[in-house]
Formats: structure tokens, C-alpha cells, sequence
């Protein structure tokens, strides 16, 4: 579960984040839209860490972000639009690091899992630096499920994704934990088109606010095109 209360986050005189709360249950994909600037990336880098808020506060099942950031690391993954990867490395030179880093057991095994599972498997020894974008964003994928973590927060993960790559990025977001419990998710995404079907939960964002916050069954992409736009309108 990710519980967010009354964010705020300023660059300078930029009001990147004003009052945004919102909770995902646990075992829920919530898709995340709105405008260029709307905030969705400095959200997600405050959840992940990155940056730090003002105000408020975030919790991931039921651990504080700042009082409990190594098990809040353990717990989860992240893609951001930075790669975090080593260009001079391989694939497997940076999974092996972020291996250690996270102390795993078995960590050649993994790795080799982590890698066929985003299809990348004869890129293993390639380095990471002469890897196309989309491929780069794979083996960052795979970085971000290394050690199992039951939330995800990604932000636009299919930017250079091809279609295989993104088939591949729908069934990790649907995909169930090592118990058997689906991952709770948090994605950005401006094609919502593409991931309302298989979400649970639509959050709206708009100047820094949630100005939207609800299940995904009660929308079709053309209703909630209206509700976007009508939302984003009164925000400008
Ligand atoms: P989105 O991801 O929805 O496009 P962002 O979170 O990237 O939005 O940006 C929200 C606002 O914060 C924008 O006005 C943007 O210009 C500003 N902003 C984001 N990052 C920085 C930064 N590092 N320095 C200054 N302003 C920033
Ligand atoms: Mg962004």
C-alpha cells in the first residue's frame, strides 16, 4: 500500500506539488495522468526518495519513507526517466551491482531471470552505453524487479518500449509477488488509452493537485478523456 498525505514540493518560486494526497491499495495498479508539469514526476521522485517534500508525508506498507528508507528500498522499485544504470557496465555488470547492493542471496540466478523476463537475454554481456533507448529502458526494468519488490513506481516505462516491450511491462504490472499477491503500482502514463483496462485506479493530476481519484471500472477511455480535459481546463 502507498499512502500519500498533503504533499507540497517547490522549485524556487515553482509550486511543483500543492496539497496532493491519495492512497493505493494494496494489490493495485493506479495509473497516473495529467499535462506536461502537472507534477507526476516530482511525485513519483518524492514516493521514490529521489527528492525530498516540504510538507506532508508517504508511507509504503505502513513504513514512513524517511524514518524507514532502507525497508521502504527493499520494498520497492523504481523506474524513473533517468536510467540509473552505468553506461561503461553490461547488463549484467549493473544487475550485479544493484545485486549487492541489495545484499541478494542468489544473485547470478536472478539476474539471469530478471533478464529473460524482459526478453533481453542475449544482451546480457552487451554494455549498457551502445544499448538502443528502449533496450537501455528493459534493462532498467529488470533493475527495478531485482530484488522482488512488491510496489512499483515507474514513470512513462513504455518511452521507447517497443510493442513486445510493452506486453512485457503489462504482465509485470499485473504480476503477482512471490506469495501469489499482485505488486501495488504506481505508473505515469499519457497513454491512458493503453492501460485503463487492466488499472484499478485513475489519478488525475492538474498544477499540482489531484483533481481526480477513482476506479477505473466506472470509465471508458472516451469519458475519461471528457473528465480530463474538463478537470485540467479548471485547473489552467
Ligand atoms: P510532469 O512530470 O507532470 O510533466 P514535473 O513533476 O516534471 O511534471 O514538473 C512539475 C513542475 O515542476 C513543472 O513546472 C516543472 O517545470 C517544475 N520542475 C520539475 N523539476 C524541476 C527542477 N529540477 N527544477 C526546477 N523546476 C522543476
Ligand atoms: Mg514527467
Amino acid at each position: 500500500m502507498v499512502e500519500v498525505r498533503n504533499i507540497y514540493k517547490s522549485y524556487g518560486l515553482t509550486r511543483a506539488l500543492r496539497g496532493v494526497s491519495f492512497t493505493v491499495p494494496h494489490g493495485n495498479f493506479m495509473v497516473l495522468v495529467g499535462p506536461n508539469g502537472s507534477g507526476k514526476t516530482t511525485l513519483l521522485k518524492v514516493l521514490s526518495g529521489l527528492t525530498r517534500s516540504e510538507h506532508g508525508s508517504v508511507a509504503i506498507d505502513g513504513r514512513d519513507i524517511r524514518n524507514d528508507s532502507s525497508q521502504v528500498r527493499r520494498r520497492t522499485g523504481v523506474v524513473l526517466h533517468q536510467n540509473m544504470l552505468y553506461g561503461e557496465l553490461t547488463a549484467r555488470g549493473n544487475l550485479n551491482f544493484y545485486a549487492q547492493m541489495y545484499g541478494l542471496r542468489n544473485p547470478d540466478e536472478r539476474i539471469l531471470q530478471v533478464v529473460a523476463q524482459m526478453g533481453m537475454t542475449a544482451h546480457i554481456d552487451q554494455r549498457v552505453s551502445s544499448m538502443s533507448h528502449g533496450m537501455a529502458k528493459r534493462i532498467s526494468i529488470a533493475r527495478a524487479l531485482l530484488h522482488n519488490p512488491d510496489v512499483l513506481l515507474l514513470d512513462e516505462p513504455e518511452t521507447g518500449l517497443d510493442e513486445e516491450g510493452i506486453e512485457i511491462l503489462k504482465n509485470i504490472v499485473i504480476g503477482k509477488n512471490e506469495a501469489g499477491i499482485r505488486k501495488t503500482v504506481l505508473m505515469s502514463t499519457h497513454n491512458i488509452s493503453q492501460w485503463l483496462e487492466i488499472s484499478d485506479r485513475v489519478l488525475v493530476m492538474a498544477a499540482g493537485r489531484v483533481v481526480h481519484d477513482g476506479p477505473s471500472s466506472m470509465l471508458s477511455a472516451a469519458s475519461l478523456r471528457k473528465v480530463y480535459q474538463e478537470l485540467v481546463e479548471v485547473e489552467r
